[in-house]
Formats: C-alpha cells, sequence, structure tokens
C-alpha cells in the first residue's frame, strides 16, 4: 500500500512538471543586451533616411516542412482562400549585419555542417530529427561558410527567437560571441520545452549568457517596444511576441534603405500577404497576429520598407 502511494505520489508531481512545462533552456541569462529603449516615433523620424549599416540575407539550407506548422490554415482567410495542408518549400536564413563603428553581427544563425554530419551529437535526438524532417533539409551554404566572409570575426548575434531552425548554426559560432535575444525568450516555462529543451541546452553549452533587449513600452503604442541597438538610431530591434513569448523583430537602415526582418512573426509569403500568423509552432496566436499587423501597418507608412520574412522570400 505505501509503495503504491509513494507511485501516486511521484506520478503526480511528474504530470505537474509536465502540464507546468519548464524553461526553454538551463542556460543562464547576462546582464541586459546594450541599447536604449526608443519608440516608435523616434524609428519612424529615421526610417526613410539611408543608414550605415549593410545587410546580407543568405539562405544556409533549403527546407520543407508542413503547411499546418508555418501558416494557421484554421484562419478565416486560409479557409476562404481554400489553403489545404502540404509540404511547403522553405529556407533557412542568416542574415548578416556589418556595422561601421560596432563591427558585424549574425541574425539568427543558418545551419552548422555539424549538425547534418551528426545530429545526435549535436544534442537532436531520433524523435526530434523525425519531427524536424531533418531529411529534408539540404545544406547550401554552412554557418561556418557564411562567417568566412568577415573572416569570422562576429561581435555578437542577434536572435529572432530561440527555435532550433534558428540556432542551429550555433556550433559554428566562438564561444566568446555575446548572444542577444528578447525578453522572456529563454525563461518562459512550457509543456513544448520538454522536447527541444535538451538540444537548446546542448547548442548553448560553453557558449556567452543570453543577454536580453531592455524593452519599455513604445510611447505611441505602437509596438510592444523598440531598442536602438547602437544607440545611433541604425537598427531597431523590435518587440513581437506571440509565435514565442520573447520574438523579436528587427528593422535596419541599411546603406540601400531600411530593411524590416520579421523573424518567425510571419514565417510565409501568403502569411505576410493575408495577415495570416503562423501555424502549429505559434505560442500564442492572438498575440502573434496583433504583432503581424502592426509590423504591416509600419511597412504601410514606409512602403520604401524591404521585407524579409522567417523563411520564404
Ligand atoms: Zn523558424
Amino acid at each position: 500500500m505505501k509503495t503504491n502511494r509513494i507511485l501516486f505520489a511521484l506520478l503526480g508531481c511528474a504530470l505537474l512538471v509536465a502540464l507546468q512545462g519548464c524553461r526553454l533552456t538551463s542556460h543562464s541569462l547576462g546582464k541586459p543586451a546594450p541599447g536604449k529603449p526608443s519608440g516608435s516615433a523616434e524609428m519612424e523620424r529615421l526610417i526613410d533616411q539611408p543608414g550605415p549599416a549593410e545587410l546580407e540575407s543568405i539562405v544556409s539550407a533549403d527546407w520543407s516542412v508542413s503547411l499546418d506548422g508555418l501558416l494557421n490554415l484554421d484562419s478565416a482567410e486560409a479557409i476562404s482562400a481554400g489553403v489545404k495542408n502540404r509540404e511547403e518549400p522553405i529556407q533557412v536564413y542568416a542574415h548578416l549585419l556589418k556595422h561601421p563603428q560596432h563591427g558585424n553581427f549574425i541574425i539568427d544563425t543558418g545551419v552548422s555542417q555539424k549538425l547534418v554530419d551528426d545530429p545526435g551529437k549535436e544534442g537532436f535526438n531520433w524523435l526530434v530529427q523525425q519531427a524536424m524532417h531533418l531529411d529534408r533539409l539540404h545544406m547550401r551554404e554552412s554557418t561556418g561558410e557564411i562567417l568566412q566572409r568577415v573572416d569570422h570575426r562576429l561581435a555578437g548575434v542577434f536572435f529572432t527567437h530561440l527555435h532550433a531552425d534558428h540556432i542551429s548554426g550555433l556550433p559554428d559560432i566562438a564561444n566568446d560571441v555575446p548572444l542577444y535575444i528578447g525578453a522572456l525568450e529563454s525563461t518562459d516555462s512550457s509543456f513544448k520545452n520538454l522536447f527541444v529543451r535538451g538540444l537548446t541546452d546542448q547548442l548553448l553549452q560553453g557558449k556567452q549568457p543570453l543577454q536580453e533587449w531592455h524593452f519599455q513600452a513604445d510611447p505611441q503604442h505602437n509596438f510592444e517596444g523598440i531598442v536602438d541597438v547602437f544607440e545611433d538610431g541604425s537598427v531597431f530591434a523590435i518587440s513581437v511576441p506571440g509565435h514565442t513569448p520573447g520574438s523579436t523583430a528587427f528593422l535596419i537602415r541599411t546603406t540601400h534603405g531600411p530593411v524590416l526582418l520579421t523573424g518567425d512573426a510571419c514565417i510565409t509569403r501568403w502569411g505576410w500577404d493575408h495577415t495570416v500568423e503562423p501555424g502549429a509552432f505559434t505560442a500564442d496566436h492572438e498575440r502573434n497576429l496583433e504583432n503581424l499587423k502592426r509590423m504591416k501597418e509600419l511597412v504601410s507608412r514606409h512602403p520604401q520598407i524591404e521585407v524579409r520574412l522567417g523563411h520564404q522570400h
């Protein structure tokens, strides 16, 4: 009888942990990321003037996944357009940002060749490999090859979020490179984190502590928060939670004009054109959709912005 009671108590505890979920990673948080809180008025005053940054978006790998993960097929727009689930071709990008004073940064990381050669060693167990369909991933340019363009001199990594396909280049990034994320991205608890915590921990092992952007309320209420990353109005981190708790977009004033990197707040071209948020991989649909609308309104106020989506041109 006593053994049964202990067994039930243990099962109860395990169930509680499973229901409450866990943090995405046990990797430590460091001091806040640099930059100063800004607002949409300040950002939009500058947007249409060319800036000092150079930005190159590179396809690291071609991939295909189920469309219902990339696009909310239960949305009224998708239903009325008759969009059916299918295998959808996408790309995994790395964005190389060069700032004349502050150095080279990579926004999301592409894919390391090490991960393709031996996914198990990089923390992707069999179950994750099957769920992610790593067999459908075809390398174009590994993170290591991409970093050769800047002689591997990297001043930091900006993450749009920490899903596996955005941190899969970490094995090629030196351990002393600072890592920047949105608030709550690594600390929010979720049941889904149970499946990916192992690989997230392993990819971050030995790396610098994660540094969160210090977002404050946008005085104009157009966004949840904006940070002027280098305090010179060249790069803005924009808080767009929903797909993940700390999803972050970036507005970059390049020498060729403004570019908006949406991250996976919008993954597909169809989703952008029809204002439909991503699908099954999304934590909070309502908030994601709200932030997608905010980005589309920004672009309608400044049509010269070039929009680069999470996984499609
Ligand atoms: Zn993604």
